[in-house]
């Protein structure tokens, strides 16, 4: 799946610490998803790989995007994405830039209180809105819950309060985490939109979509869990139990799934040696760390798959460090990774699957580690 990384890895030896993307690999994830789930209209969700090249690929195979930005919104129009395929899916957003969106031609938005309401009817007057509740996050490493969507039981009011302030109440949408193992988290969201549905039309107000969020999985070291085939048969088996024969529009908004696997990131041994901290350890020191990109190894949630020069030397127990002299600034201490007992500086580490929430979540410089190189193919 990533031969033509390997290959250019191989031939250039690109300056480290950087990130390789595949857009071959990209627009590949993206048609598997549209078989996989073909009930459904993908709206990436861009935060997960913004970078020009990324945006432009999907755009071309037809894609549309999902921006929590007035930036990210700016940045698919410029790689040419027309307006009418953004969604503006931050339930928190500026009165200015709501307005800036609704002047370039967004008419999608995400709400989940009367505040966001009221910004709307003046910034946006008769955009449509979808109402984003909270359901659990169980069994996800990257949890969302505890920051956005409102109560299932105020979506009802709150899309009524929308109508009469001249917006259209067009559905609902929720989030089950980020790489969300269970299926089942998906068939709990759904079933309740669906009462919620019911709820609406018996006031007469017809909601049209409903949106599933992100949050399917991707191969990490720590999660071999169900495939996304796996995960699209339930959801589809879901929609149909909840929906029967008026499934409504289906979106949904996946990051992770789409550019996670085309990713390779590609870093430097600078230190191997042995220290006291917590008894007698091997420390292996990286060129890149949890301020380089890979912050979503905070509390050891996403455990990347390694690679190394030799892959069939002996193994032993290390713990991997970024080079920073912030002391949070190691990657993996807990979770036993095995690394050859012959690495030494100089030697490569190239972590697998980093295609998402990694490139833009490098600090500008932080100890005076410059961001993460890219490479586009
Ligand atoms: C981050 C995010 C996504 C993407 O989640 P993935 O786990 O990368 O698929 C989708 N929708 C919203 C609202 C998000 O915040």
């Amino acid at each position: 799946m990533t031969a033509r990384i390997d290959a250019f890895l191989a031939s250039e030896a690109p300056a480290t610490p950087c990130m390789i993307v595949d857009l071959e690999q990209v627009e590949a994830n993206f048609r598997d998803m549209r078989e996989m789930a073909p009930w459904a209209e993908v709206y990436y969700a861009v935060k997960a790989n913004p970078a020009r090249p990324v945006l432009t690929t999907l755009n071309k195979s037809g894609c549309a995007f999902d921006a929590a930005s007035l930036a990210e919104i700016m940045a698919c129009l410029e790689a040419g994405v027309p307006a009418s395929k953004i969604s503006y899916g931050n339930t928190v957003k500026k009165s200015v830039d709501i307005t800036a969106a609704h002047d370039l031609g967004v008419d999608l938005f995400a709400i989940d209180s009367l505040g966001e309401i009221e910004k709307l009817a003046v910034a946006a007057p008769g955009a449509k809105v979808f109402c984003r509740i909270v359901v659990a996050n169980d069994g996800a490493r990257w949890p969302l819950t505890r920051k956005f969507g409102c109560a299932p039981d105020e979506a009802a009011p709150l899309l009524r309060a929308a109508k009469a302030a001249g917006l259209i109440p067009a559905g609902l949408s929720f989030h089950v985490g980020s790489q969300q193992t269970e299926p089942e988290r998906w068939r709990e969201g759904i079933s309740r939109c669906a009462a919620i549905f019911e709820q609406l039309a018996l006031d007469g107000v017809a909601l049209e979509l409903i949106n599933l969020g992100g949050g399917f999985p991707v191969p990490y070291r720590n999660d071999d869990g169900p495939g996304l085939a796996e995960v699209f048969a339930a959801i589809g088996r879901a929609l149909s139990e909840s929906f029967g024969d008026e499934v409504p529009r289906v979106l949904m908004e996946p990051g992770r799934a789409i550019v996670a696997s085309a990713g390779k990131l590609r870093s430097e041994v600078i230190l191997v040696t042995e220290r006291i901290y917590g008894g007698r350890q091997r420390w292996v020191y990286l060129d890149v760390g949890r301020y380089g990109g890979l912050a979503e190894t905070e509390g050891e949630a996403i455990q990347y798959q390694l690679e190394f020069d030799d892959m069939s030397a002996d193994m032993t127990p290390s713990v991997v460090a970024g080079p920073t002299c912030d002391s949070h600034d190691v990657l993996y201490e807990d979770a036993l990774y095995e690394l050859p007992v012959t690495l030494k500086a100089g030697d490569f580490v190239t972590f697998r699957n980093t295609g998402a929430y990694t490139s833009t979540y490098a600090s500008i410089g932080f100890n005076g580690f410059a961001p993460l190189h890219e490479h586009f193919l």
